[in-house]
Formats: C-alpha cells, sequence, structure tokens
C-alpha cells in the first residue's frame, strides 16, 4: 500500500476503486510498468488562488478529462494498452453527490469510466520526483500558502503508452 496516502490517511483513503486499499499500490505499479515502454507526463500551472478555493474540484475534474482523453487516443491510434493516472480523489472529484462509489457498494459499472482515473499517489508514485525527472520545478503549497507570494502551483497527470 502506498504510505503516501496512509500516514498520514487521506480523508479520500477507501472511497473509491480508485485510490487505497483498492488499488495494487507500489508493488502492481512496478509490474504494470515492465509492459510499458514509453510514458507522457503532463502538468497544468494553476493560479494559487483557484486552487485553494472551491473551482478546484473543477480543475482536478480537467486534469482527469484530458489525461483520460491522451489514454483514448493512444488506445485508437494502436497502443491498445494505454493507462492513465490522475490525482485527487475520483469521488470527490465526479461522485461528490452520490453518498458511495457504485463500484465498491454495488459491484457496479463507475459512473465516470470516460473521465475518472486513478490518482498516482496510490500507487506510490512521488510526483515531485516525476516532476524533477521531467524537468520541472514543483511549488510546494498547502492550504496556509500565501497566494500572493506563490502565484502557480502544478498539478500533473501520467500516461502509460503501450
Ligand atoms: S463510481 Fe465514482 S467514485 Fe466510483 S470509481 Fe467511478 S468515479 Fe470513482
Amino acid at each position: 500500500m502506498a504510505n503516501l496516502c496512509s500516514e498520514p490517511r487521506c480523508e479520500s483513503y477507501g472511497l473509491s476503486t480508485s485510490c487505497p486499499p483498492n488499488v495494487s499500490g507500489p508493488s502492481g505499479f512496478r509490474e504494470l510498468l515492465k509492459n510499458f515502454k514509453h510514458a507522457i507526463v503532463i502538468k497544468i500551472d494553476v493560479p494559487l488562488d483557484i486552487l485553494l478555493s472551491s473551482e478546484r474540484s473543477g480543475i482536478m475534474r480537467l486534469l482527469h478529462e484530458i489525461v483520460a482523453g491522451i489514454e483514448q487516443a493512444a488506445v485508437k491510434t494502436g497502443s491498445p494498452s494505454s493507462k492513465a493516472f490522475a490525482g485527487g480523489s475520483c469521488k470527490k472529484i465526479f461522485c461528490h453527490d452520490y453518498e458511495d462509489c457504485r463500484v465498491l457498494t454495488e459491484g457496479g459499472e463507475c459512473r465516470n469510466p470516460r473521465h475518472a482515473r486513478p490518482s498516482m499517489s496510490g500507487f506510490g508514485i512521488n510526483v515531485s520526483k516525476l516532476m524533477h525527472a521531467a524537468g520541472w520545478t514543483m511549488n510546494r503549497y498547502n492550504s496556509e500558502a500565501d497566494p500572493d507570494t506563490t502565484s502557480t502551483a502544478p498539478i500533473c497527470g501520467l500516461i502509460l503508452i503501450g
């Protein structure tokens, strides 16, 4: 299981099939990586005042839609196993108006299969290191950050192409 999500425990822990303990975690991701030779990493620099506001959910939704779109374009153009990862909890982003994740509670279909993608953190991906490897600087921020001194912060996603 990814320590990132359990120590301290994320408030979205266990809420959907896209987050721990319902994903295969770091060991599963290492296995998955054996099947892929290429990866695309994307980032969106978001104004901090938006990221720390009620608009955050809409921005995270956009991130999911973009990585899912790239994944599906890759699938249609000859890389049928391509897989996208985003950030944040799909329960909060897509199913906030529902009490539960339908897949978890009913064994039903995901309500948002076109766009909802698993969180990178749940697979133990260190987003700071990933961004560093991509040559990007990651401005750390938290809810205490001062929007006046830190103008943007990045959110990012990953698409394995294969
Ligand atoms: S039904 Fe909602 S909470 Fe469950 S996996 Fe799909 S988007 Fe996520």
